[in-house]
């Protein structure tokens, strides 16, 4: 099935994701327990992440394979690209349409700091729409195209106009639905909905829900994506930093306050970084089994 026809039937679509295992650290085998705890709370689909170094491609066509076809639910694949040449993207498009994945979340990626890569001299992808329209001109509607969208901007755009701009030209080139970089104050999600529809962008948007549950990563992430954290997320982070546990309640919690404000303003889609822990997304699901609107 194609996750475009998932949107629109008054319910809330709900979905997980996950990353492949680092390399080293054991097969895609392990991430099998992991899926039968996320399959139990019946998401209507999962995404799995893509290095964009290229090393775990295969673990990244693999897994979005046992998702579908093992677990039967609705896979989503990322597919990034700057680091690509046309030859790799061809490889790994035919991979995941022999795994019988329908769906792609077509991005750009960035450059892995720090890390040996080549890269194609010139680039043969600059940006996601640059991708988008490669599959669309190769595999024709073969997949749903998913791409992603940044509440606050992407941290390289000169003003969230501007990127809205360059959104509105990627939806245009064949987008079918967008997935939200995390974000921790409703109040610029809502913002970002009004502009993008505003700008003419009316495909569904899911919510990109990250529960913090270790300090240290929430910092580097939003260093990275340059999200806003709103005073009582703060307090919350400084008074738990060094309590695990107790930072895990207060970040289900919290997570779970949002999505209640989401889906009660009525949002299309909630998409929850999972951090590969089934357990997180067990705890936020039950504690809104009647408030998700599901069909
Ligand atoms: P683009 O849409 O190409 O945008 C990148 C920048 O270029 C933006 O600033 C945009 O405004 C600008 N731009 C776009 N088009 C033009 C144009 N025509 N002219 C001028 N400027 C333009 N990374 C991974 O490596 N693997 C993953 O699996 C992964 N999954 C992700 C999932 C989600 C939901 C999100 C939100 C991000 C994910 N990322 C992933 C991170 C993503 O690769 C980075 O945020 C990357 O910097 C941008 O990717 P993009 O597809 O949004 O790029």
């Amino acid at each position: 099935m194609q996750i475009k026809d998932f949107y629109n039937k008054g319910k809330t679509v709900v979905s997980f994701e996950i990353f492949p295992p680092k390399m080293g650290s054991g097969t895609i085998e392990n991430i099998t327990d992991k899926l039968e705890g996320f399959s139990q709370l019946n998401p209507d689909f999962i995404s799995v992440t893509y290095g964009a170094t290229g090393k775990t491609t295969g673990r990244t066509c693999d897994i979005a394979g046992k998702v579908k076809n093992e677990f039967n639910i609705e896979s989503l694949a990322h597919v990034t690209c700057l680091s690509s040449t046309k030859e790799v993207v061809i490889d790994t498009l035919d991979r995941l349409k022999d795994n019988g994945i329908n769906n792609i979340l077509a991005l750009r990626g960035d450059f892995p700091a720090g890390e040996q890569f080549s890269i194609p001299n010139p680039l043969h992808f600059e940006y996601a729409s640059d991708l988008i329209a490669f599959i669309k001109q190769h595999y024709g509607d073969t997949f749903s195209l998913g791409a992603a969208c940044y509440p606050e901007g992407h941290i390289e755009s000169r003003s969230l106009t501007q990127d809205i701009l360059n959104l509105k030209t990627k939806v245009d080139t064949g987008v079918d639905f967008l997935v939200s970089q995390l974000f921790y104050d409703n109040e610029q999600y809502y913002r970002f909905l009004d502009r993008s529809a505003k700008a003419g962008i009316h495909v569904p948007i899911s919510a990109g829900i990250m529960p913090v549950i270790n300090a240290k990563q929430i910092h580097n992430i939003v260093t990275l994506c340059g999200a806003t954290l709103p005073r009582k997320f703060i307090r919350i982070l400084d008074k738990y930093e060094d309590n695990p546990s107790a930072l895990m309640e207060a970040g289900i919690m919290y997570a779970t306050d949002q999505i209640i404000d989401l889906v009660t303003n009525d949002v299309e889609g909630i998409h929850i970084y999972t951090m590969n822990r089934p357990e997180v997304a067990s705890k936020i699901i039950e504690n809104i089994s009647h408030i998700l609107k599901r069909g």
